[in-house]
């Protein structure tokens, strides 16, 4: 099974290759592997992962050819306006006009349409960012795993279930369990990309979380990403070069007083200083917020899409808030469905070229028809947890996770069919 098409390489020059997939071109960073034309290739967010047997690359590439063309039309249909896509209230149809031009919406705009009430409009907002989804990046959608390798954190985030006082049970995997679920995930069923996540200060060593990388890479072709926490610059750099490529880190909230409120003995600073240091080290970024925060306005959301943008997140994390029992946030609900769509087309009508946009777990926990929902509303990624079943549901940020019972073949096969269902291909094709 594989979650990137093979792709040929037609150059290479100073560590980029030109790569082909069924004809378009892409460019790729290939300083993990030696490639010359007319080699094979999986690539991953911008990055050469594996280099592969052209008998092996053939074979999958005529199983993909006819449907690869076949999804890209359902999609293309799917996704075009048509005469029923215009609306009588002028302001609305002047921003959505402008913003399928590229001119990106302004903060008093954006405001507007994030307090849009009637479903009309927010329908039509929903399908204007997914027609723009699909004209910059097709029916391209990534599909990351993410492995939960400990629940231990030393911080007291107030909305989260495994804060250092929320009470919970602890875990932390051995290497040779977390070497286990990284092969099986990249090997049984083809991953390319994977998200280590755990708690801050999470139980291991920088030195420790030094040799999973090194570990997992050395056996591996695969693109780490480190979610971590705050690992500091010395960790960012050691982890770089053990051979991380992409941070999950989210800000959650850019309004500075919510943020330090929520986050006792911690600054919004300090934070993205970490992000911006990662991104000059060449990390990817994935940041974002929380919908739907406590505390928090529609003017703070704008000013989060914004923020994310100018951190040059190459994927935008936003999912809602979902109150968790031992938190001090517990009585607080929810935000809506509709409300949370409104913020994923929102981040696509303002960063409509280059994001990449998530649709979190936490919003597949919010509501059943989350993926397929936020996937026609801008969204083009999504995540499959490949964290072993026995720990899974002791990572319970918030309660009842969506997918924390399923087995991974299970996740695997209803991803894959969901996407199938809406022409979407599970490649990185489109986002290089
Ligand atoms: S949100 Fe992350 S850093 Fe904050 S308490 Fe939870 S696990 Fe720790």
């Amino acid at each position: 099974m594989c979650y990137t098409i093979p792709a040929i390489v037609e150059g290479v020059h100073k560590g980029k290759a030109t790569i082909s997939y069924f004809g378009e071109r892409k460019e790729a960073i290939c300083e993990f592997v030696h490639l010359s034309p007319g080699d094979y290739v999986y690539a991953q967010g911008g990055y050469v992962v594996e280099k592969i047997s052209p008998v092996q690359a053939q074979k999958t590439l005529k199983a993909w050819k006819d449907v690869f063309f076949e999804l890209r039309k359902i999609d293309a249909v799917s996704a075009a306006l048509d005469s029923s896509d215009i609306s009588s209230n002028r302001i609305l149809q002047g921003i959505l006009e402008r913003a399928r031009k590229n001119i990106i919406p302004s903060k008093e705009e954006a405001l507007y349409l994030l307090n849009l009430e009637d479903a009309q409009s927010r329908l039509l907002v929903r399908r204007s960012a997914n027609y723009l989804r699909q004209q910059y990046h097709n029916n391209s959608c990534c599909v990351h795993g993410i492995l939960e390798i400990s629940n231990i954190c030393a911080r007291d985030c107030g909305y989260c279930g495994i804060s250092s006082s929320s009470g919970a049970v602890r875990y932390r995997m051995s290497l040779d369990e977390i070497i286990a679920a990284a092969g099986e995930a990249i090997n049984k069923f083809g991953f390319k990309s994977l998200v280590l996540q755990s708690g801050e200060e999470c139980g291991y060593s920088l030195d420790e979380l030094v040799n999973i990388v090194a570990s997992i890479k050395k056996k591996f072709p695969v693109l780490i990403f480190i979610s971590f926490g705050e690992i500091g610059i010395k960790g960012l750099k050691q982890l770089y070069a053990a051979g991380s490529r992409g941070l999950l880190l989210r800000f959650e909230t850019s309004n500075p007083a919510l943020y330090k409120k929520l986050h006792p003995g911690c600054n919004l600073d300090s934070r993205l200083d970490h992000l911006r240091a990662a991104y000059e080290m060449g990390y990817l970024i994935i940041t974002g917020g929380l919908i739907g925060l406590p505390g928090a306005t529609k003017e703070d959301l704008v000013n989060d899409i914004i923020l994310t943008s100018s951190l040059h997140a190459e994927m935008f994390s936003f999912g809602p808030f979902l109150p968790h029992p031992s938190t001090l946030l517990a009585a607080f609900p929810a935000p809506a469905e509709q409300d949370v769509l409104g913020v994923l087309s929102l981040a696509r009508l303002m960063c409509a070229e280059k994001a990449k946009i998530l649709v979190t777990t936490a919003y597949e926990t919010l509501s059943s028809s989350a993926r397929q929902n936020g996937l026609i509303a801008g969204g083009n990624s999504i995540m499959v947890n490949v964290t072993p079943l026995k720990y899974r549901s002791l990572y319970n940020i918030y309660p009842h996770r969506a997918h924390e019972d399923e087995t991974l073949a299970q996740q695997v096969r209803q991803a894959l069919a969901m996407l199938k269902s809406l022409g979407r291909g599970p490649t990185d094709l489109g986002s290089n």
